[in-house]
């Protein structure tokens, strides 16, 4: 088995890698990483599709997913994912395309091509494509969220794709029951980080909501639409919250993609009660109504930047009673960094001081260090490991401990790399 590095090495973002089973060549994920400060996109190393035997997408991010509908032009080829992963998929692209108009090498008709090509896969269901066997395991890192196994000529590759090891209030923990294995990818996110226990942040979040509310506030959780927003809902009614809640904006259409797949979340019930007693907003006039009464709104972007966020910002930044409290992560030069760092937002050209009560939390949808090692730790037979999907100090940090605590032979590879085992 010859495994290439076409992207994700030493950086967070073009998830792409080439397996070759003697002869049968399957591709693991192909993302993009956005273009920092306008300039435009970059995509995994280019790959023929007629040189694919299969496709095969970890998750919904676009990170691993968004440049999968370039190999549709004229392609043809088998794309494999869960269902949920194909419906989030289509979703978040289409929107990537709305927003990122003509910066990308293929349009609509290749993103319905891709889903002509689609096919559903559960966890454990074991695909034979040639000389290559592959299942997808879960991941606990999003709705649908899968790492994969591919096996062939009795050699057995992992690969993590995103992992978040203990799961999350929606999602059930990582499956590392898979036996031996010969190499291992890995991502690296996290590779340095500790985070605080998720409890801790749920508790300081729920403590926060209520002061928020029993000074008559309104409570603004700007949140990445795909699951981070839902568990917020279930944070707060898990809680008891008795206020209302708000969600706006591509959240709502996660919402309706997450009741067609109970069967992927960890508890449907407490997420089907959280979704049915919040208050959607379908239109703008709806919008400042809603917010007639202490309550917290739950919207997009996670980061503020576009989209209903903005609208939000404007009209609850500049009271003291109220609260925003961010819950995702925030990248450099992003209006929420900016917030964060300055305690200032920008509202028609001017920056202005915000008088609400900002308070940032941990939720990230990543494993960190502690649960990576322990993800290590359970790892069978002596594999070679690949540390990749982090920054370079991250990745290289990362390999460095896995060889010194585990002996592996473990690097982090570059772009164009190969390896056989
Ligand atoms: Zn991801
Ligand atoms: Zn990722």
């Amino acid at each position: 088995m010859d495994v290439k590095v076409l992207g994700a090495a030493n950086e967070v973002g073009r998830s792409g890698f080439l397996v070759n089973c003697n002869g049968t060549k399957l591709l693991l994920d192909y993302g993009v990483m956005f273009g920092k400060r306008g300039s435009p996109p970059e995509y995994p190393l280019h790959v023929k599709p007629k040189d694919i035997d299969a496709i095969i997408i970890t998750h919904a991010h676009l990170d691993h997913s968004g440049n999968v509908p370039s190999l549709f032009v004229s392609g043809n080829t088998d794309v494999y994912a869960t269902p949920p992963t194909f419906d989030l998929s289509k979703m978040l692209i289409e929107d990537m395309l709305k927003i990122e108009k003509n910066a990308h090498p293929f349009g609509l008709p290749e993103v319905n091509n891709m889903m002509k090509n689609a096919k559903e896969i559960g966890f454990k269901q074991k695909v034979t494509k040639g000389n290559a066997t592959f299942e997808f395991r879960e991941s606990g890192h999003v709705i649908g969220g899968s790492t994969v196994l591919v096996e062939s000529e009795k050699k057995r590759l992992f690969y993590t794709g995103d992992i978040k090891t203990n799961g999350s209030r929606m999602l059930r923990e990582m499956d590392m029951d898979i036996g031996e294995i010969d190499l291992l990818i890995t991502e690296s996110t996290y590779a340095k980080t500790e985070q605080i226990p998720r409890k801790e942040s749920e508790t300081q979040l729920i403590e926060f909501a209520n002061e928020v509310m029993d000074r008559k506030g309104i409570l603004f959780i700007p949140s990445f639409s795909v699951e981070r927003s839902q568990e917020m809902a279930c944070i707060l009614r898990s809680a008891n919250f008795k206020h209302k809640i708000i969600m706006d904006g591509m959240a709502l259409k996660v919402n309706e993609i997450m009741f067609k797949h109970p069967e992927y979340l960890r508890d449907p019930k407490i997420f089907s009660e959280a979704i049915k007693s919040s208050t959607a907003i379908r239109e703008h006039a709806e919008r400042k109504r809603a917010m007639g009464e202490p309550c917290v709104v739950i919207s997009p972007a996670g980061m503020l930047v576009g989209g209903n966020a903005v609208y939000y910002l404007q009209q609850l930044s500049f009271n003291n009673k109220n609260g925003i409290a961010l819950v995702s992560y925030q990248g450099e030069g992003t209006p929420g960094k900016k917030l964060l760092d300055t305690g200032k937002v920008s509202t028609r050209g001017k920056d202005l001081k915000v008088q609400a009560e900002v308070k940032q939390f941990q939720f990230s949808g990543h494993a960190d260090k502690k649960e990576l090692f322990d993800m290590i730790k359970k790892v069978k037979g002596n594999p070679k490991v690949w540390t990749v999907h982090g920054d370079s100090e991250s990745c290289d940090m990362f390999a460095q401990e896995i060889h010194e605590k585990f002996g592996f032979e473990t690097y982090a590879p570059a772009v164009n790399d190969e390896i056989t085992i």
